[in-house]
């Protein structure tokens, strides 16, 4: 046994040399790179900010060697492609010497919290359209992060080994390879002046952590915690999926089912998981009659076509299909106004029956669901009028 102890601290001693020796030759590179003494380097290098909070330590050597080797934006025969202001943009770099190194580190934990681009997919975010959000998101925590420049935050992402591509016009900005929505929401989500997104369906997968090891970062405590990404969803919402196939079908369905895809693509509001969920996020937004009723009627399609088990609905109402409206008759003081409205039955087979006839002394309002099919399934939900009937499942009840 003494044996083994002796053998595991002398591990963890090579292993600590190892780190301080990896840190040493990082420091000189840094230092010599930008023109700046070792202790000005190292204070960078060891910062707490450069740690690396979704990912390993950045390396300078290999930030260096970025500008050397890179595909796209390493150095042509000794001459450099990328500079301050971007993509063969003529204008080399202008190193603070103090938050350089910092600065490219936190840079690179900002685009590790994105998804990156698989291959085949085409970038789709500017370069220059990130360099302001980074500086929105990484500013409020490391001042000398409240500004970005372009070439800064494609050489971050050179080095993280993002997909990137040309813009098609010639231009100092490259498009990077991260997923365009969830830089929209990011976006949203820190800049002055934008709404912030309802849905968060897009936000990335590292969003939450690198904000929360960057507060912890700044209040002077240490950052403990390690982030793994996230293995991607696989949650599948059957109604989802069905409505937004419904997008664009040419009708009032379709056209309303449009502004929800566009919606959760904006991160305007979430997904609807069910189809009730999608009833209680057109109430959220504030949506318009028109369009709730359209809704209803998706709803109610939905529940024609769809297992019960995955209805996902505590009630429902069905589209109108005939109005019957009889004014009083003047000559007659027995009569009053009638009305008859028609409705499909969830089935669709049948139909629901509501009928208002009134005079001066009585008031009589009938609902039957004339379908004996839906008759067994469905019952009217008590304690609503008959103008505002909803009908719910006979074996759920009213839970939800
Ligand atoms: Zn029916």
């Amino acid at each position: 046994m003494p044996r083994l102890k002796i053998k595991m601290s002398s591990n963890i001693i090579d292993t600590r040399d190892a780190r301080d020796r990896k840190v040493k030759q990082d420091t000189r590179a840094w230092a010599k790179y930008t023109d700046t003494n070792y202790t000005t380097a190292l204070r960078q290098v060891e910062s707490p900010f450069a740690k690396g909070f979704l990912g390993e330590r950045v390396s300078a050597r290999q930030l260096i060697n970025t500008l050397d080797d890179h595909d796209l934006v390493g150095a042509d025969d000794g001459d450099f492609i990328l500079g301050e202001a971007g993509y063969y943009a003529d204008t080399p770099w202008n190193f603070n010497q103090t938050s350089d190194f910092t600065e490219l580190a936190l840079l690179v934990d900002f685009l590790r919290m994105f998804t990156p681009l698989g291959s085949g997919e085409k970038p789709g975010v500017s370069s220059y359209a990130l360099e302001h959000t980074a500086a929105d998101f990484l500013g409020k925590f490391f001042p000398p992060a409240s500004h970005v420049s372009n070439g800064r935050l494609i050489w971050a992402a050179a080095a993280l080994d993002l997909p990137l591509v040309e813009e098609e016009e010639a231009s100092p900005n490259l498009m990077i390879g991260i997923s365009k929505r969830e830089h929209d929401y990011v976006k949203r989500m820190v800049r002055a002046g934008h709404t912030k997104p309802r849905g968060h369906q897009h936000r990335p997968a590292g969003f939450i952590h690198l904000q929360a090891a960057l507060e912890q970062c700044t209040a002077g405590e240490a950052v403990l915690d390690r982030w793994e990404r996230p293995v991607p969803s696989t949650e599948v919402c059957p109604f989802h999926e069905w409505l937004i196939k419904q997008a664009g079908r040419g009708d009032a369905i379709g056209d309303w089912t449009v502004h929800y895809v566009a919606g959760v693509a904006d991160s305007d509001h979430r997904i609807a998981r069910t189809a009730n969920e999608y009833l209680e996020i057109l109430q959220e937004v504030g949506a318009s009659d028109d369009c709730y009723e359209s809704a209803e009627n998706a709803v109610a399609e939905w529940v024609r076509i769809c297992a019960p088990s995955q209805r996902g609905i505590t009630s429902i109402r069905t589209p109108r299909i005939h109005s019957l409206v009889e004014e009083a008759d003047v000559d007659d003081s027995d009569s009053g106004p009638f009305e008859r409205h028609e409705f499909l039955c969830p089935c669709g087979e049948g139909k629901i029956v509501e009928e208002h006839d009134s005079n001066a002394d009585f008031q009589d309002n009938d609902l039957l669901i004339e379908c004996e099919m839906c008759s067994e399934d469905w019952r009217f939900v008590l304690g609503l009028s008959a103008w505002e009937w909803r009908l719910e499942p006979v074996t759920t009840g009213t839970a939800s």
